[in-house]
C-alpha cells in the first residue's frame, strides 16, 4: 500500500469522486471503491461524501463564485459578517489547517494569495481587513473543509469571541 499524506493511495482515490481535481478512470475508482469496503479508514470517506465545500466544489450547490482556479475555490459567504465576506478553499478535500499535510504548502499558499489578490479587487487593502481560519471546535470551525474567511469593509474589533 502506497501512502501519501499518511493516507493509503485508495483513500485518496476515492476522494477525487467528490472534488473537483481529476481522478483516475471508472475502472480504477470502482476497483478503489472495492478495496474502500475493507479500508481501516471508511469514517473519513464518510466525511468527504457528506462534505458540503466538497458539492461547492462540483458544482452540486449553488455559490456565488468569484474566482476558481485548478486548485482553489473563492466564493461570498452565505451568511456575510462583514460588507465583504469571501471564503477562500483549495478544491480537493482537506478538513481542516490540522489536517493539511507538508504536500498541501502550495495550494495553501494560493489559498493566501488568493485573498490578497481579492482584497486588492474588492477594494480593501488600502482600508485593511482581515483573514480568519477556523480550525476545530475550539476555533469554531462549523464546515469541516479548510477554508480560510476575507472579511473587510468595515472596522473589526479584537479580541475575537
Ligand atoms: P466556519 O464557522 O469557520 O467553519 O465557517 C463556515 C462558513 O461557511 C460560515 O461563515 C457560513 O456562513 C459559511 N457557509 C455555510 N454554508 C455555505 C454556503 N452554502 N455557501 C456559502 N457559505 C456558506
Ligand atoms: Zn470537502
Amino acid at each position: 500500500m502506497v501512502f501519501r499524506d499518511g493516507l493509503p493511495t485508495k483513500y485518496l482515490w476515492d476522494r477525487f469522486e467528490h472534488c473537483a481535481a481529476p481522478g483516475p478512470p471508472a475502472r480504477s475508482r470502482g476497483r478503489a471503491q472495492r478495496l474502500l469496503r475493507s479500508s481501516p479508514f471508511p469514517a473519513l470517506t464518510m466525511t468527504q461524501s457528506d462534505c458540503l465545500f466538497c458539492k461547492l466544489v462540483a458544482g452540486d450547490i449553488p455559490a456565488d463564485v468569484v474566482f476558481r482556479s485548478d486548485r482553489v475555490l473563492a466564493f461570498r459567504d452565505i451568511s456575510p459578517q462583514a460588507p465583504v465576506h469571501i471564503l477562500v478553499i483549495p478544491s480537493e478535500h482537506i478538513g481542516s489547517l490540522d489536517q493539511a499535510g507538508d504536500t498541501h504548502a502550495t495550494v495553501l499558499g494560493e489559498v493566501l494569495l488568493t485573498a490578497r489578490d481579492l482584497a486588492r479587487s474588492e477594494g480593501l487593502a488600502e482600508g485593511g481587513y482581515r483573514t480568519v481560519i477556523n480550525t476545530g471546535d475550539d476555533g469554531g470551525q462549523t464546515v469541516h473543509h479548510l477554508h480560510l474567511h476575507l472579511l473587510g469593509g468595515r472596522s473589526m474589533t479584537w479580541p475575537p469571541g
